[in-house]
């Protein structure tokens, strides 16, 4: 506690405030003088000197300094000269200076000596000129350079301190603050503010964690009692369902600071940096009591310090995660400071992170269903202008699977197709257009596709729909395209209908769906083709999780190899023998080749329709679901019904 307040008491350093500027002036003027003063005197030849000064009989006397320069002295009654007029004159007085006021320098002084001589010559004894030697350490000059030196070091090192990137003397900008965290602050007042009404559907956990807001607006209300908030939070879920948005509304609601920061943002190419930063946060916190500290994406610190990591040892991860730990332990309840974090990935947090009086508190948040979808878009569309037609329902309808984060984007993107269609409001047909756009990409008609990848691609696209038309576990087929999108050529749009228990028929059906557009192309041009890349990725993927990881395999049966604690992708053996490695091979492809015969022996079947399909398809390019209808009959299967009653 006493580290931090006298951090905080210590007022900026500030080398450019009040007198701090002489430290810079008062060394540079001298440096300055001390150079100027060497050039003043005037450097003369020795030529200039033997026929202007020393055979004219101006010349007083010579001294020879450190045998490497010779100083000239003239007589002070022939200053007066017009040669002499640019000896250096005092500063007040304007006379010339005593002297000396020229000099020259020498190669050596034996030269110099035979030169003097020689010039002299005919010069009486008395007459000549006297040579005194000095030997000089200018000092003054030396140690003016030194201070100018040192000057310019300090003044490029107080530069340094302000901080490179942002020039300003904030903590965390300069390059010697590494210890500090990068939490970024939201405090009361501020713009921006998030509140709970912008947070749609997740009802529950908008409940569970507004409790939080009550406890921190009125602390003692739940001291006099006795009971204690929990001290961290933990939210879970898929990314993009508004993890972010709800602890933001919980600061905005209960208008405490709010610091906030990423769990990599803790992690330099320093050791030690990650544990000191986290110290730093929360001193900050501790210090701004009641407040919330927000880890965003904790796992890439809180990851479970398990055995399989010796191999991939992070030293610097697991001691900010011991530091976090240390830290969590160390402020009780009272303190009224609360962390929150967030991560998409639960089931790999170390488990020490987890037990009560730590994070104990989970909140799982989920893809949101029909009416939370409903929910969001409204919250979304608020600020947009609709037209009053739109029925935010069936929006709702088309987008199952879709995150919160994904709405947000559809109706951006809407307003944004309709203002590019220079529209005064936001259509049905532009949301529909965002969702096509944010489910495949952007619309790609200049991809060129010749006529028979055309065909191709259209007898693909129309196998998926005739196969999953007439199986009655398949996803309900919403619309069909061949305008390549994205990286595809050409897509089918399903309905998935949201439930949380996935049947085997309803596995096996959606494989063979997915393997639709393979047969097609197989019984059409009796070859096979490079289109089906995708397809056979999520069968592949989806037979071994039915063998592997749903324990719904004929010869493994009710084995499952998931893993839920995620140590398993680190780890180096498999769980299981060679002989159950090649069991559940054999498996999963007798899996896909049964699946596979039979979406072939309905595409015969249906061959007619398959064609059809493929014509109109051709031709139109995209088919939605009533046309589809028209061509392939209404399905009799009951869920479809049901479907297209709501
Ligand atoms: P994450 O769960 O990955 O932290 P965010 O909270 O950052 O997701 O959500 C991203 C964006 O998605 C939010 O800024 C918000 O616009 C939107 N969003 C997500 N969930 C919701 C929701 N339940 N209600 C309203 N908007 C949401």
């Amino acid at each position: 506690m006493n580290r931090k307040t006298k951090k905080e008491t210590k007022p900026p350093f500030n080398p450019f405030g009040g007198l701090g500027w002489l430290y810079f002036l008062i060394p540079m003027i001298l440096g300055w003088y001390f150079l100027v003063r060497q050039t003043r005197i005037p450097e003369i030849t020795w030529k200039q000197f033997d026929t202007q000064m020393l055979s004219q009989g101006d010349v007083e006397k010579l001294v020879v300094v450190n045998n490497d320069q010779v100083e000239v002295y003239i007589l002070t009654e022939k200053l007066s000269k017009p040669v002499y007029e640019n000896v250096p004159r005092e500063l007040f007085t304007s006379n010339p200076i005593k002297g000396p006021h020229y000099y020259f320098n020498i190669g050596s002084i034996e030269v110099f000596s035979d030169n003097l001589k020689d010039a002299q010559q005919n010069t009486e004894d008395s007459q000549k000129v006297p040579v005194s030697y000095v030997k000089r350490t200018n000092w003054i000059e030396n140690v003016g350079s030194w201070i100018f030196l040192m000057g310019l070091l300090i003044f490029f090192w107080f530069f340094l301190m302000r901080g490179v990137a942002g020039g300003t003397l904030d903590r965390g900008s300069s390059m010697f603050n590494f210890g500090r965290s990068k939490a970024r602050i939201l405090e009361k007042g501020e713009k921006n503010q998030v509140t709970f009404n912008q947070v749609a559907g997740i009802e529950e956990a908008k409940e569970e964690i507004y409790e939080l807001v009550k406890f921190l607006k009125d602390p003692k209300k739940y001291s006099r009692l006795g009971a204690k908030i929990p001290k961290g939070i933990l939210l879970v879920g898929p990314p993009g369902t508004g993890k972010t948005l709800l602890a933001k509304a919980v600061a905005g609601e209960s208008g405490v600071p709010f610091f906030s920061l990423t769990g990599s943002e803790f992690i330099e190419m320093f050791v030690g940096v990650g544990a000191a930063r986290m110290r730093d946060l929360f001193d900050r916190a501790k210090e701004k009591a009641p407040s919330i500290i927000f880890i965003d994406e904790i796992d890439t610190i809180g990851r479970s310090r398990g055995r399989a990591n010796a191999f991939q040892a992070n030293d610097e991860r697991e001691s900010t995660l011991t530091q976090l730990l240390a830290e969590l332990d160390g402020f009780d309840q009272s303190t009224g400071v609360i962390v929150l974090a967030a991560t998409n990935r639960g089931d790999i947090l170390d488990p020490a992170l987890l037990r009560p009086g730590r994070f104990d508190r989970h909140i799982h948040l989920e893809l949101p269903n029909l009416n939370e979808r409903e929910a969001i878009f409204k919250v979304h569309m608020a600020p947009l202008k609709i037209s009053k037609e739109l029925d935010v329902k069936v929006l709702a309808l088309q987008t199952p699977g879709f995150s919160g984060a994904d709405i947000a984007n559809i109706c951006n993107e809407g307003a944004l197709i309709a203002t590019r269609r220079n529209k005064d409001i936001i259509e049905k047909q532009d949301f529909l257009d965002a969702i096509d756009r944010v489910v495949g990409g952007l619309e790609k008609r200049s991809k060129i596709i010749n006529r028979d990848e055309k065909v191709r691609i259209a007898y693909h696209e129309a196998g998926h729909v005739v196969s999953s038309w007439f199986l009655e576990h398949a996803h309900p087929i919403l619309k069909v395209s061949i305008i390549p999108r994205g990286r595809s050529l050409g897509a089918a749009w399903y309905l998935p209908e949201e439930h949380q228990i996935i049947t085997k028929s309803e596995f096996l059906d959606t494989i063979c769906a997915a393997l639709g557009g393979r047969a097609s192309e197989e019984i059409t041009f009796k070859e096979i083709s490079s289109n089906a890349l995708d397809d056979l990725e999520k069968v592949t993927k989806q037979a071994y999780a039915i063998v592997m990881s749903y324990g719904l395999g004929d010869t493994l049966r009710n084995i499952s190899y998931y893993d839920s604690s995620g140590r398993a992708e680190q780890a180096l053996h498999k769980p299981f023998s060679e002989t159950t490695a090649t069991k559940i091979d054999e498996e999963v492809q007798d899996i896909v080749d049964r699946a596979y015969e039979r979406t072939k022996s309905i595409l015969k079947e249906h061959k007619k329709h398959l064609d059809t399909l493929a014509a109109v398809l051709i031709e139109k390019e995209v088919i939605h679901k009533e046309e589809l209808i028209e061509i392939l009959g209404a399905r009799s299967f009951k869920k479809e019904s049901q479907m297209i009653a709501s």
